[in-house]
């Protein structure tokens, strides 16, 4: 066996658990490290404490002297926490988190030193961050950034450093990062729905989107996964033969977790409790090794935090246990890949879940009008819904048979397409007192309180209705949320802005009653927005056939998909929903293309060397063996050697010829990446997408190949079984 593959599996099966002990009650964990309410009416003046919070709750701004004050008390509150360094942390649009760390340590006039922070550190920060994309915002206006805080979500200790979360700005105004949009995307949902829900219920007066995610991942020793370059380069097995047992036999799923695994979820937990993330739910997943990690759910912009924050606290704890963590989509071929659902709703001030049917019919027909809003704006935008979960990894899961398609389709179970069935019917216009009650009884009041039991489950559709949430699957695991939150928060605010006002105009113009204003405009709504529903098997082909019968799109890659993002239709979208301008939807829009076509091109990179470094040297080291023993059998039978040596000779035959498709391939490969290279934006994406990843099946069979032929003593590649089975 090769040097490398035998270390590391002999470090592997001598590995120790490093054993974690709980701490203490996690509730008593819980928040400790966060600068939350709890510490902050600690050690705020009643003062500051309350514009932080009506800057939370309506988003005021705070003066600089208020400003001062919170630096100062947040400050006192981090060094009793042990705290050196202060930093603000913001998600550049590399989708990770950045921070630069500044200490509080300040020299004093007369040779002194104390630690300081003022209001002007904690509000604004000028991050030397010239090399993060900002697809040309920042030279095209010849502006630098800053970070600014946002308050809405709570500082943080991590190690010693007291986090202060941000958003990434360009002096002229541009968002330079993920949150900002968000942020945008969040206030515009709140203002479009706090409006409609005055139509059944005038005390509310601010509405929060919620997100709960659910992390998937794998979990492989460290010294296997560095043992591969190509999981060290690009967070996936460029090759490997599947071994012979995988995830047929469903045995990992809900099996019991391996006790160095527990302690290394024990440690991340006890992390996330110290840092607010409120992580509830762990258990295996289908594949070997995968695993899934939930929290409860929050308000959105909070979760996109945490989610972030998590994956990070992820990396290094998993160190300690002398694990890789693996949050690519697709880590191996064969076996099941990994995602991060999206949990959504919308919640009141008034603490109504607006997606969870009433006991009264009036509170099932808000439930029903944020329902069907919800499916006719997915509806509207279901490429652009595609577009914001588009990467070169999740490229590999959507439709690959395994994990939502590449079709955006709406699943709400049978109970509620009845429902729906019915209000089509609705008579246009006025409404007999006969039908009102007919509706409001037999229709609307139909619904049950609770739907959570009787939701048949759809695992195969894309956005699903969950009871009291819909539940977006197509994410990427390895992707930030915000993405699709901004997105999906605001085609939602759009749509319901519009169904006010076409119901506004119904009572005005028509004289209608405001509730049959709006069955008159849901009727328009479910009978508009039917070719988006999907109840089937999202995974058949004939799902595909009938999807584009219907006319909804199936963008497989990531080069296709995005286009929706710079439509005519999307860039009016955010416009006018003041989430994002032009320029930055176009800006971001470059930084996608170029983030693909530098992840498929050191994929490309990557294969090339390993192959021909790796896997072509020992081939070649086998077949010289087969040669030398043929050689010898040749000397002691002679002419009738043949006889003795079919097999071999059969063998250095084929190991010749794969060698030479290798070869061949990764010179056409190279050559056409040379070509391609010269090309710009789209047509640079679309040429790494459909003219340079085909080779990497197609070399990848060929190595295969070889590792089932040459003797498993010489494979230098850390097998799959390896991978997958070794703990
Ligand atoms: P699963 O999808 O694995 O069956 P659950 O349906 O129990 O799991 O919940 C998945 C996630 O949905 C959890 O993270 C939970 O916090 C979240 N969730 C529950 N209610 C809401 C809500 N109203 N808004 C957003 N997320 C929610
Ligand atoms: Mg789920």
């Amino acid at each position: 066996m090769s040097a490398i593959r035998f270390n590391a599996l002999k470090e592997t099966l001598n590995r120790g658990s490093v054993i974690v002990k709980e701490k203490s009650k996690r509730s008593e964990l819980f928040g400790k490290n966060v600068f939350n309410e709890q510490a902050m009416r600690q050690y705020m003046t009643k003062e500051a404490y309350q514009s932080v919070m009506d800057a939370i709750e309506y988003g005021t701004k705070i003066d600089r002297k208020k400003a001062d004050q919170i630096a100062v008390s947040m400050k006192d509150w981090a060094l009793s926490k042990g705290a050196t360094h202060y930093t603000h942390w913001f998600q550049p649009l590399t989708g990770a988190t950045a921070e630069k760390h500044d200490a509080f340590f300040e020299t004093i006039e007369g040779g002194g030193a104390m630690e300081r922070f003022d209001g002007g550190q904690l509000v604004q920060q000028e991050p030397d961050a010239s090399s993060f994309p900002n697809g040309g915002i920042r030279n095209t206006f010849e502006a630098r950034g800053y970070t600014a805080w946002d308050p809405t979500s709570p500082a943080f200790i991590y190690g010693t450093t007291l986090c202060i979360p941000t958003v990434f700005v360009a002096y002229t105004g541009e968002a330079l990062d993920n949150k900002a949009p968000l942020l945008r995307a969040l206030q515009a949902v709140d203002e479009s729905a706090t409006a409609v829900c005055k139509f059944f219920d005038k005390n509310v007066t601010k509405v929060n989107a919620t997100l709960g995610w659910e992390q998937e991942y794998f979990l492989i020793d460290k010294a296997l996964a560095a043992s591969r370059p190509d999981i060290m380069m690009t967070g996936r097995t460029l090759l490997g033969h599947s071994s012979a047992k995988g995830q047929q036999l469903d045995d990992h799923y809900f099996g019991s977790i391996p006790s160095r695994v527990m302690n290394f979820m024990r440690d991340l937990e006890q992390e996330s409790m110290l840092l607010g993330v409120p992580v509830k739910t762990r258990h295996n997943e289908v594949a070997p090794n995968q695993f899934e990690l939930a929290p409860i759910f929050e308000e959105a912009n909070l979760a996109v935090d945490h989610n972030s924050l998590l994956m990070d606290v992820m990396e290094k704890v998993s160190h300690r246990h002398h694990f890789k963590v693996l949050f690519h989509e697709k880590p191996f071929a064969g076996i099941n890949g990994s995602g991060k659902h999206n949990n959504w709703s919308l919640s009141t001030n008034t603490g109504v879940n607006l997606l969870s049917p009433g006991k009264t019919p009036m509170k099932n027909l808000q439930f029903l009008t944020f329902f069907v809003n919800t499916i006719k704006a997915v509806h509207d935008y279901e490429d652009l819904i595609r577009a914001s979960i588009a990467s070169a990894s999740n490229d590999h899961r959507l439709g690959a048979n395994e994990a939502p398609p590449a079709i955006i389709s709406v699943f709400i179970g049978s109970q509620l397409s009845e429902v729906l069935d019915e209000l089509e019917n609705v008579t246009k216009g006025k409404l007999s007192p006969q039908e009102k009650t007919d509706l409001k009884l037999n229709i609307v009041g139909k619904i049950p309180e609770i739907l959570l039991d009787n939701t048949d489950r759809n695992r195969t559709s894309p956005f699903a209705f969950t009871g009291n949430k819909f539940e977006l699957r197509a994410v990427g695991s390895w992707s930030n949320c915000a993405g699709p939150m901004t997105v999906l928060n605001t085609i939602i605010a759009k749509q319901l802005k519009d169904f006010k006002t076409e119901v506004d105009s119904l009572v005005d113009a028509k004289k209608l009653k405001k509730d049959e204003a709006v069955f008159n405009v849901l009727r328009e709504y479910i009978k508009a927005s039917k070719k988006i529903r999907f109840e089937g098997d999202g995974y058949g082909d004939a799902w595909e056939k009938e999807a584009k019968k219907r006319g909804l799109s199936n963008n497989k890659t990531t080069p296709e998909a995005l286009k929706a993002k710079i439509s005519k239709k999307a860039i009016a979208l955010f416009e006018e929903m003041r989430v994002m301008n032009k320029v930055e939807v176009e800006a971001r829009h470059e930084i996608e293309l170029e983030e693909y076509v530098k992840r498929i091109q050191i994929e490309s990179r990557v294969l090339a060397d390993v192959a021909r470094n790796h896997v072509i040297p020992t081939a070649i080291q086998y077949q010289n063996t087969l040669i030398e023993n043929v050689k010898g059998l040749k000397e002691i039978f002679g002419e009738s050697f043949e006889k003795y040596a079919k097999e071999q000779i059969e063998l250095i035959k084929k190991i010749s010829n794969h060698i030479a498709e290798i070869n061949s391939k990764i010179e056409k490969m190279t050559d056409e990446r040379k070509e391609v290279n010269k090309l710009k934006g789209q047509k640079n994406a679309d040429a790494y997408c459909n003219k340079i990843k085909p080779y990497f099946e197609e070399i990848r069979y060929h190595a295969d190949k070889l590792e089932l032929l040459v003797d498993d003593n010489l494979w230098p590649l850390t097998k799959y079984r390896e991978l997958l089975f070794t703990r």
